[in-house]
């Protein structure tokens, strides 16, 4: 007995390396299960629950019944067929020439793409600046790369009126500046934002621009919904800012591109000299991803290339679809008490739950921020799964974010089926 104790002790100091304590747990992992335990509605998980457009799936089945070639490797950095198109889709966004074979690494995913990119550029000691709130894999990715995090706030603009919309969120120029330090590595954005639906404006992008060049940091900027604004709002990439195409690794994901999350295919696009780095990870770890898959969302890019700018485009009819549901959902959110904030872009829409006073009687959450309480309790009591806001904040500023629960309106059948 004794001996086996001493053993499991020995045996778990050796098992877990320390670059992994403390980040066990996953919002995504719990509250999906919960979700499922429970049979509730999922409007907390970003994935769509209606297929793709029909083209890009017959591009994958055409992949699969074309031949052995699309069920074998293909080249590590990006099936060639998908690294020319996104090159030449892109070339036309950036406004300059975008090399297919040295600019571009196409990734199990967005995740993917941002794991390569953390362990290729942040050392030891090196500090990276996130925005909060923030996809919830930046900081946990950061501390694997055994880098450090620096956190800055966007922050409610003083006078809004009571219908809330992303854009109120923004960034203090101030406070912007004092976080570059000579430890800076790099900053992390993400526009459309994930949760608030916030897209960075021209002169907030002018700002980071400015000093990511007077303080030499790099810019990861994660773009994943970037075809997804609403109400004439503009996405711009920052790497089309002068002087940031150089700095810059822009992460991309056809999952939120051709709704279709399951494939897995993402991409990071940048300089050479950046991303040759990338590419160390990834043909060390991965390899490639699925080569069908990047078959089908080559021929969906070309497809969307011919059509660019037309009605017929699926980056036109998407958030043409969406914008329905989000306005729809805020009005189904503001009639039980609710206070929504509208997004400019994305599928998320957060609102402040502060108004209806639950009694969160379940003791087994009692240690739970209150945003996470009443998630689990709209789970179990109601049959309707979010997410709580507060997951997408460092332990750090958690408590002082509990009061906003985040929806997904990228459904149908899901959300008809709730409101
Ligand atoms: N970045 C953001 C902001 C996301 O919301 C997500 C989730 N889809 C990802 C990256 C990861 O994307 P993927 O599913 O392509 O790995
Ligand atoms: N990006 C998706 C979201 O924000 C989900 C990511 C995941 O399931 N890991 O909902």
């Amino acid at each position: 007995m004794i001996f086996s104790l001493i053993m499991q002790g020995n045996m778990s100091r050796k098992l877990h390396a320390r670059r992994i304590e403390g980040i066990d747990k996953n919002i995504w992992v719990e509250f999906s299960q919960l979700a499922a335990d429970y049979k509730a509605v999922n409007l907390g998980q970003g994935f769509p629950d209606f297929s793709p457009p029909h083209f890009i799936q017959e591009a994958f089945c055409k992949a699969l019944n074309g031949g052995f070639s699309k069920h074998q490797y293909t080249r590590a950095f990006g099936h060639p067929n998908l690294v020319k198109i996104l090159a030449k889709f892109f070339s036309r966004i950036v406004g300059r020439e975008i090399d297919p074979m040295e600019d571009i690494l196409v990734s199990v995913g967005a995740y993917q793409a941002l794991f390569c990119t953390f362990q290729a550029l942040i050392d030891e000691g090196d500090e990276v600046i996130i925005v909060e709130p923030f996809f919830d894999c930046y900081q946990p990715m950061v501390m694997m790369a055994g880098g450090t995090t620096c956190l800055l706030d966007l922050r409610l603009k003083e006078g809004c009126g009571p219908v809330l919309s992303s854009a109120d969120w923004v960034l203090s120029p101030e406070e912007l500046a004092s976080k570059f330090s000579p430890r800076t590595k790099a900053i992390v954005i993400n526009t459309p934002n994930n949760p608030l639906g916030k897209v960075y404006q021209q002169e907030e992008l002018h700002m980071i621009a400015d000093l990511c060049i007077k303080h030499d940091v790099i810019c990861i900027s994660d773009e994943v919904y970037e075809w997804l604004t609403y109400d004439g709002t503009k996405h711009v990439k920052i790497a089309s800012l002068p002087g940031m195409w150089e700095r810059t690794v822009t992460i991309g994901s056809a999952g939120k591109t051709f709704s279709a999350t399951g494939w897995k295919v993402g991409w990071a696009m940048g300089p050479g000299h950046i991303l040759k780095h990338l590419k160390t990870v990834h043909q060390n770890s991965v390899y490639h991803c699925a080569t069908a898959a990047q078959e089908a969302v080559a021929v969906g890019f070309q497809r969307e290339y011919d059509v660019f700018g037309t009605e017929g485009s699926y980056f036109q009819q998407l958030p043409k679809h969406l914008h329905e549901k989000r306005l729809r959902l805020a009005d189904c959110l503001k009639s039980v008490g609710l206070k929504p904030v509208l997004p400019q872009g994305g599928y998320f829409m957060i609102a402040d739950i502060s108004n209806l006073n639950v009694d969160l009687a379940d003791p087994s959450t009692k240690d739970e921020p209150y945003d996470y309480r009443f998630v689990k309790w709209l789970i179990k009591e109601k049959g309707l799964a979010t997410i709580p806001v507060s997951a997408f904040f460092s332990p750090e500023h958690k408590d002082e974010f509990q009061k906003y629960i985040r929806f997904c309106f990228v459904k149908n059948g899901m959300f008809c089926s709730y409101f």
